[in-house]
Order: C-alpha cells, then structure tokens, then sequence
C-alpha cells in the first residue's frame, strides 16, 4: 500500500471520548456533559488584547520559545505556587499544553523507556508515550484513596523501575487533588527510586478545597520535574491554542529543540490574549471558579440524592461518580439514547476507571438540573 501509516501511529486506538462526541451529535436535544471545555467564553480584555494585536498587524512569528513579556507574565504569575523559574531559560510557551507535553515526551523518551502513568488520566499521555517509543507502565490510582497517587500504588504497578512518571492533579477525568503531603510521599518515591515527573496542572486554578501545590514545590523536586500549565480551562481559551512548560534549562532547551522545527512558535494572536489574561483578568477566573464550584456542589448533591456513590472532586470541572450498572459502557450508551445525556465511561481513561462514568460539569447550571432530572428518571423510572 502506498502512504502506509506508520505502526506506531496505526497501533494507537482512536480517542475513546470522540466516539461518545460523534453518536451525540447525530442526535437532537442532547445535554453533553461530555465535554472537557469551559463553556464560558475568554475574558473580554483577552479577546480585546487579541483583536488589537490583529488591528495593529501583529501576525508574524514570535521569538520560538515565546514573546518574552508573556514568559515574564508566566513567570512572576506561577510565584502564587511557589515556583521560581526563569524566564528566559526555563519557560516554553506552546500551542495548549497539549503541544508541551508531546514535547516533553519526544525531548526526554528513548526508545524501550517506560513512562509510568498514573491513571484514570487525561486521554494524551499513553498515545504520547507510543509516539516517542517508550513503553508505558500503567499505575492505576483507588476510588479508595480518592483517586490520589500513594507510593503504594506506584509499587504495586511496579514504577521503581520506571524512567518518568507523569500524571495530571486536578485530576481529569476524577476531579480529584492530591494536598501537599500525599505529593511528598510521591516525592520521596521519586527521589529514592530516580524517576523523573511530568506534572499536568493545567486544572491548578480551578480548585475548590485548599490550595493548589506543585510537587516542583517540594524538596529536590524541581530538577526532576517539568510542568505543564495552560491558558484553556483557568481562561477559557481553548480555541487559542496557549500552554506553556516550565523546566530546568537543559530540559526547555531540549523541548525548544524540537518546537523549533515543528511549530516555531506559539500563535501570535493567542500570546497578546495570554499577557493580558495574566496581567488582568484574575477577577475573571475568580468568577468562573466560584460558578463551577456552585455547579460541584449541585451535582455532587443531586447524585446523593439518587443513591449513585461519587467522591467529592474537589478540582478541575469534572465528577467521577460510581457506574448505577454494571456496565459503564453500556449505561452511557443507553443513557444517551434514552435520554440525550451524554456522560464519558470512564474506560476511555484508562486503568483504574472501571465501573465509573466522568460527567463534565462545565456546562450551565439550568442544563446541569435538566440533565440530572433525565439521569433520575433514567435510574429510577417512575
Ligand atoms: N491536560 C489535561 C489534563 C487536559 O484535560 C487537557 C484538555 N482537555 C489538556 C492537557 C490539553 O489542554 P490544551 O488545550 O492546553 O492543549
């Protein structure tokens, strides 16, 4: 056959999210709960700070690792978490976070390595893995240990062994956090056992229940972490196409590697959107966060009400209830069709997710009490 594609790419399965999202758009009046994106729109002084760009004819490329002032912005803004990177060393800015960590993937994965991935998990990191060559190591986290990595897990999965470990906390798809001393305990495994951390913390602005910590925060941590963040989920910018990593100088110089030839440089436009969500739109951010902490807690009650058992996310947009069936798949599929709600099995994210669904919850409150008044009457018919 002409134009083969590749075995590593042919080999890796289709995103087990998408083909919820196609059966639900050949369907009328469907409430999606399915989806993992804002449904607010960015700020208005960020889309302003985009369209002024555009005015004044700012199109062309930036500096590859990013304009300097949005890597400054990043910079000073990330000081929130304790951190302390360099602009002009140890931040890269990417197209979403997505792009930073296949980046991370290419720049520091050999071949025959393995990537221990701590799951349920957002959908990227197993394919990512396959792309660079490495092998991945499945680390199921506990509905138990409210979804948290524990060193425990890490041993039963084998990790000691690993070369990275990588994971997202806020979680997607649980919405769980991890607090400063279950990172610790990571921590120490890592350090005794020389695995490196790919740390998502794309959701880190989006947590209800204390405050968010970076594990690059802690005690010979961060010369063996690379972080992710993103202007998507905090801004709701995910049509932009803004993230950016942050990492010891030899590890951004090695991701800058390959961005250079593959993307050479983050869009223009969104960098003009992301140096004044940065600077000014926090009260922006706030006001969101504090809806979807509204919609959480409305969830989270209307569930308990119905008798489905759902641990108490406390970050990012999503809950991870208990499956009321046996079969996630199949619940999902016959609530779409029953009643047009759409909810993502949790299968789809990997180890660890049997028997739960992941229902998104941002998606307005009035839809989110119609959905919940459908689920009811799907679990429980008169
Ligand atoms: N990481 C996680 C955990 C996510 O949920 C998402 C988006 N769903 C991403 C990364 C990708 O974000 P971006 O739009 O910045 O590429």
């Amino acid at each position: 056959m002409t134009l083969e594609p590749s075995g590593r790419v042919a080999d890796v399965p289709p995103s087990g999210i998408r083909r919820f999202f196609e059966l639900a758009e050949e369907m009328d009046d469907v409430i999606s709960l399915g989806v993992g994106e804002p449904d607010f729109s960015a700020p208005w002084s960020a889309r302003e700070a985009a369209i002024t760009a555009l005015e004044r004819g700012q199109t062309a490329y930036t500096a590859n690792r990013g304009k300097r002032e949005l890597r400054e912005a990043i910079a000073a803004d990330v000081r929130r978490w304790n951190l302390e990177y360099d602009p002009d060393s140890e931040v890269l800015v990417t197209a979403g976070a997505s792009e930073a960590i296949d980046l991370a993937f290419r720049a520091l994965v050999d071949p025959g390595d393995t990537v221990a991935v701590a799951q349920p998990c957002y959908v990227s990191y197993t394919p990512g893995v396959a792309f660079s060559g490495g092998e991945v190591l499945d680390v199921p986290t506990r509905v138990e240990d409210e979804f948290a990595l524990t060193p425990e897990a890490l041993r039963a999965a084998g990790a000691e062994s690993a070369d990275l470990l990588v994971y997202c906390y806020p979680n997607n798809p649980t919405g769980a956090t991890m607090d400063r001393s279950e990172l610790a305990d990571v921590a120490a495994f890592c350090r005794e056992h020389d695995v490196d951390v790919l740390s998502d913390e794309i959701y880190a602005d989006l947590t209800y229940e204390g405050d968010h910590v970076s594990i690059a925060e802690l005690d010979g941590m961060r010369e063996r972490t690379v972080v992710f963040n993103g202007f998507s989920k905090a801004y709701a910018m995910t049509g932009l196409r803004l993230g950016y990593a942050m990492a010891p100088e030899e590890v951004i110089a090695a991701m800058n590697r390959v961005h250079q030839y593959t993307m050479l440089s983050a869009p223009t436009t969104a960098q003009h959107a992301g140096i004044e969500a940065i600077r000014n739109c926090r009260e922006d951010v706030e006001a969101m966060r504090s809806q979807y902490d509204r919609r959480r807690n409305f969830v989270l009650s209307r569930f308990e009400e119905m008798g489905i058992d759902c641990f108490e996310a406390t970050g990012a947009f999503y809950v991870f209830p208990e499956c009321p069936g046996d079969d996630a798949e199949r619940f999902a599929e016959d609530l779409l069709e029953a009643e047009s709600v759409a909810m993502v099995p949790g299968t789809a994210f990997g180890a660890g997710a049997e028997g739960h669904l992941r229902a998104s919850y941002a998606t307005g409150l009035e839809e989110l009490r119609e959905a919940m008044d459908r689920l009811e009457r799907f679990v429980s018919p008169a």
